[in-house]
C-alpha cells in the first residue's frame, strides 16, 4: 500500500485534499507493518491516522475505545462518509452483538470499535481469532496509566494482543503527552520498537485571553453578544454557580443550560445531547462536562473561575475549535479563586505531599494568569515544548502592557501595609489606598493612617493589578494560614528604605484595547454576504441533521460550510472540490446544499450584488477543463460576449486566470486610466465611445474586472 492510495482515500472518503503534519508519516509506518505511538493534541486529527489504513488495507481494523458515547459518534461519522463501521460494547444485547459479529466475519466491516471490557472478555476471543485483522488501534491510550486520571484497569490486560497477534501492527493514540504515560503505554501494550510521533501541542487557532475577574458577568454578556448563536462552554467551579449563571444568562436572552454531577443522569445526558445537536448553544458546567464530547464546532471555552492547574486548563480549552476555525479561550482571574482553592487543598485530608503538589500546580496556574508574557509561550513551555516567538493570538501579544516606573506606587502600598500592622488583605488595602469610606476602614481607624487615600490616582482594578505584580516580584507575600493578610518581605523593605526601583505594568484600558472584531457596519460587503450564506447553510444543516437523527457536525463541519459560503459551489464538480465533501456526502447532501447556494446566489444577484455562482460557474468549469471561449459559447448556446462576461466576473472574484490572452497589459492600463471619468456601475457603451471604438466591449470588460479585482484585494 502506498501513500498515494492513502491520499486518494482521504479525498474519496473524507473529502480532504492533504494530510496534516505527521498524519502521512504515521500512516506510512502502519503500512510498513510497524507499531506506532501517536501523541497529538485534541483536534489534531488522530482518528484519520488509523481510519485511512483501515479503509486501504485488507480486513478489519479493531479499535479499542473507552467511551461508549465516543464510539457511537465515531461510527456514525464513518458511516456518513461511506465507511462500513460498527461497535460492540456492553450497552448491546446478545442479538445485536451477534449481528455485528456476523457482518464482521463476512468482511463487511472495515472499522470495528470495541470497549476494553469486551476486548479482554473470554467471549470475544473466538471472533478475534476468526477475523482478518488489518491493525489494532488503542485510542485514548493514556487510560492504561495508573498515574493518570482516566485509568481503566482493562487497558492493562491488552498486552495479550501483541502476544497473540504479533504480526498485526498496533497503533496507540493519546492526547496526553507526559513522559511517564508514554513509557507506560509502550511497556504495557508491549509495543515492538514503536515509531513514535509527537505532534506540537500548540493550537494556534485558539486565541488565549486572561481577563480580570471583576464584573465577569457583564464581560461574558458583552462577549456573547459579539457571537450570536455560537456554541461554547462556560466552566464554573461550583455546581450552584453553574445553575445561577445559566439562569442569569437566560434572563439576558441567551440560551444556556447547566451541567454538573449532582443532576440525575437523564438530565445530564439530555443537556449533553442538546449541546451536541446545536439545540442549546451555551452550557455552564463543572469540569465533569466535556469528556466524550467530540463536537467540532465549539467556538469558545470560558473559565468563569481559575482552573486548578495548567493541565486542566489546557485540556478544557482544547475542546474549542477542533475544526481548526478561530476559537476563543477566556479565563477570568480573581485572587479570591486562588484563596478558595488554597483553603480547599489545605483542608482536604490527603497526605501533605499531595497537598503540596496541588498547591505548587495552583501556583503555576496563577503565575500564568498574572504574568505579562505571551500566554502561548508560557503554556507550551510548561508542557515542555520549546516556543520562542510571541504568538500574536493572545491578550498579551495583542495588547502589550505599558511598563512604567512604579516605585512610588509600590512605596505607597508597602507603607500602607506596614501602617496597618500587616493586618489587612488585598481588597481592604486597596480600599485604604483609594480612600474608601467603607465601614471596615472606620471600625479599624485605618482612615487615620498617613497613606489613607494616597492612591486615588489609580482605579481599584489598577491597584489589584499592581499588587499581583508586586507579589510576583517578591515584594509582598500572603499569609495563607492567617486570613490572607499581606506582609512586606525583605525585598519590599528595600523598596521602602533603600530606594530599590520597581518596574510595573499598566493595564490597558478597555477602550484602548484592540477591537476584537469589526462591527457589522464596518465589514466589507463580501464578508457580510459570506456570513449570511454561512448562517443559511448552518440552518439547513440543522434541518437535515434533525431529519436523519445525527448531530449536525457529522453532516458537514463548520469549516466545510465556511468554504462553501466562500466558494459558492453550484455544480457537483465544484462541490466535490470543497474540503470535507467526500463521495458519500456529495451523494447524500450535494443536491440539497447546492440548491440552497443557488437560491442564495439568485437572490443576491436579484438584489444587484456581484456574487459568484450559477451559470458563471458552469462556464468557469468548462473553461478550466480546457474548452475555449468559442467552444463554450457554442456548447452552451450563448454569445461569446456572454462567456467573456462570465469569465471576467469569476476573475474579478479572485479566480486565477491569465487575462493577457484577451487584453494586452498596455491596453488594460489605458482603459483603467480613464475609468475615473465614469461612475460605478460602469456602462460599457460610454467608455467605448470615449475611446472612439478603439477597444472592444470584451476588452473593456476585462479592464474593469481587473481594476475591481485589485481594489477588492486591497480591501
Ligand atoms: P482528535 O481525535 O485528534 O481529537 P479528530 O480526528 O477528531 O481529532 O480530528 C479533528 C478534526 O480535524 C476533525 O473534524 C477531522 O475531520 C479534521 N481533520 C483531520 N485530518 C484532517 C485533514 N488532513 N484535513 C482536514 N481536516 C482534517
Ligand atoms: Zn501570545
Amino acid at each position: 500500500m502506498t501513500l498515494q492510495n492513502a491520499t486518494q482515500a482521504l479525498k474519496k472518503y473524507f473529502g480532504y485534499d492533504q494530510f496534516r503534519p505527521l498524519q502521512a508519516d504515521i500512516i506510512q509506518a502502519v503500512y510498513d507493518n510497524r507499531d506506532v505511538l501517536v501523541l497529538m493534541p485534541t483536534g489534531g486529527g488522530k482518528s484519520i491516522c488509523y481510519q485511512i489504513p483501515a479503509v486501504t488495507l485488507d480486513g478489519t481494523a479493531v479499535v479499542i475505545s473507552p467511551l461508549i458515547a465516543l464510539m457511537k459518534d465515531q461510527v456514525e461519522g464513518l458511516s456518513a462518509n461511506g465507511i462500513p463501521a460498527a461497535y460492540i460494547n456492553s450497552s448491546m444485547d446478545a442479538a445485536q452483538i451477534r449481528r455485528v459479529e456476523d457482518a464482521a466475519l463476512d468482511g463487511h466491516i472495515r472499522v470495528l470499535y470495541v470497549s476494553p471490557e469486551k476486548m479482554v472478555s473470554q467471549g470475544f476471543q473466538p471472533l478475534l481469532k476468526r477475523l482478518k485483522i488489518s491493525l489494532f488501534a488503542v485510542d485514548e491510550a493514556h487510560c492504561i496509566s495508573a498515574w493518570g486520571h482516566d485509568f481503566r484497569p482493562e487497558y492493562t490486560q491488552l498486552k495479550f494482543l501483541k502476544e497473540q497477534y504479533p504480526g498485526v501492527p498496533m497503533i496507540a493514540l493519546t492526547a496526553t503527552a507526559d513522559k511517564l504515560t508514554r513509557k507506560d503505554i509502550v511497556s504495557q501494550l508491549e509495543l515492538n520498537d514503536p515509531a513514535t510521533f509527537i505532534a506540537s501541542f500548540d493550537r494556534p487557532n485558539i486565541s488565549l485571553t486572561v481577563a480580570s475577574g471583576q464584573k465577569r458577568f457583564e464581560q461574558i454578556v458583552a462577549f456573547l453578544k459579539e457571537r450570536p448563536r455560537q456554541s461554547g462552554i462556560i466552566y464554573c467551579l461550583s455546581r450552584k454557580n453553574c445553575e445561577i449563571l445559566a439562569e442569569k444568562l437566560n434572563q439576558k436572552g441567551f440560551r444556556a443550560a447547566y451541567y454538573h454531577a449532582d443532576m440525575p443522569a437523564s438530565k445530564r445526558s439530555q443537556t449533553q445531547e442538546d449541546f451536541i445537536n446545536d439545540r442549546v448553544p451555551i452550557v455552564c458546567a463543572t469540569i465533569a462536562f466535556g469528556m466524550g464530547i467530540d463536537k467540532s464546532n465549539v467556538r469558545f471555552v470560558i473559565h468563569y473561575n481559575l482552573p486548578r492547574n495548567m493541565e486542566g486548563y489546557y485540556q478544557e480549552i482544547g475542546r474549542a475549535g477542533r475544526d481548526g476555525l478561530p476559537a476563543d479561550a477566556v479565563l477570568f482571574f480573581s485572587y479570591a479563586d486562588v484563596m478558595s482553592y488554597r483553603d480547599m487543598f489545605e483542608q482536604g485530608d490527603s497526605p501533605q505531599e499531595q497537598k503540596d503538589l496541588k498547591i505548587a500546580k495552583l501556583e503555576r496556574m496563577f503565575q500564568f494568569a498574572e504574568a505579562l508574557i505571551c500566554r502561548r509561550k508560557t503554556v507550551l513551555n510548561y508542557f515542555g515544548e520549546p516556543y520562542d516567538q510571541n504568538c500574536g493570538n493572545c491578550d498579551v501579544c495583542k495588547n502589550p502592557p505599558r511598563q512604567f516606573d512604579g516605585t512610588v506606587a509600590a512605596q505607597k502600598a508597602l507603607s500602607a501595609i506596614l501602617r496597618t500592622g500587616e493586618k489587612v488583605g488585598m481588597n481592604l488595602l486597596v480600599d485604604i489606598l483609594r480612600g474608601s469610606s467603607k465601614r471596615d476602614i472606620f471600625d479599624n481607624n485605618y482612615h487615620q493612617i498617613k497613606t489613607y487615600g494616597a492612591g486615588k490616582e489609580y482605579s481599584y482594578n489598577d491597584w489589584l493589578y499592581f499588587l499581583l505584580q508586586m507579589m510576583h516580584l517578591g515584594l509582598i507575600e500572603v499569609a495563607y494560614d492567617d486570613r490572607h493578610r499581606l506582609r512586606v518581605t525583605g525585598e519590599g523593605n528595600k523598596v521602602l528604605f533603600d530606594g530599590k526601583k520597581v518596574p510595573l505594568a499598566m493595564p490597558i484600558p478597555k477602550e484602548q484595547q484592540q477591537e476584537r472584531a469589526p462591527r457589522s457596519a464596518e465589514k466589507p460587503r463580501a464578508q457580510l454576504l459570506r456570513e449570511e450564506l454561512f448562517e443559511r447553510l448552518v440552518q439547513l444543516r440543522r434541518a437535515v441533521a434533525q431529519r436523519q437523527g445525527v448531530p449536525p457536525y457529522l453532516i458537514f463541519s463548520d469549516a466545510t460550510l465556511q468554504i462553501m459560503a466562500e466558494k459558492h459551489p453550484v455544480t457537483d464538480n465544484a462541490m466535490k472540490e470543497i474540503s470535507g465533501v467526500g463521495e458519500r456526502k456529495l451523494q447524500l447532501y450535494g443536491d440539497v446544499f447546492i440548491g440552497e447556494i443557488r437560491k442564495f446566489v439568485a437572490e443576491k444577484k436579484g438584489e444587484g450584488h456581484q456574487v459568484r455562482g450559477g451559470t458563471q460557474i458552469v462556464t468557469w468549469e468548462m473553461f478550466r477543463d480546457g474548452h475555449s471561449v468559442e467552444d463554450i459559447a457554442q456548447t452552451r448556446g450563448l454569445a461569446v460576449t456572454t462567456i467573456h462576461s462570465h469569465l471576467s466576473s469569476m476573475y474579478e472574484l479572485g479566480e486565477s486566470l491569465d487575462i493577457s490572452r484577451w487584453i494586452e497589459p498596455e491596453e488594460c492600463d489605458v482603459i483603467q486610466g480613464a475609468l475615473h471619468l465614469f461612475e460605478e456601475p460602469y456602462q460599457l457603451r460610454p467608455i467605448m465611445d470615449h475611446f472612439d471604438g478603439r477597444y472592444s466591449f470584451d476588452k473593456i470588460r476585462w479592464a474593469i474586472a481587473d481594476a475591481r479585482r485589485r481594489s477588492r484585494e486591497q480591501e
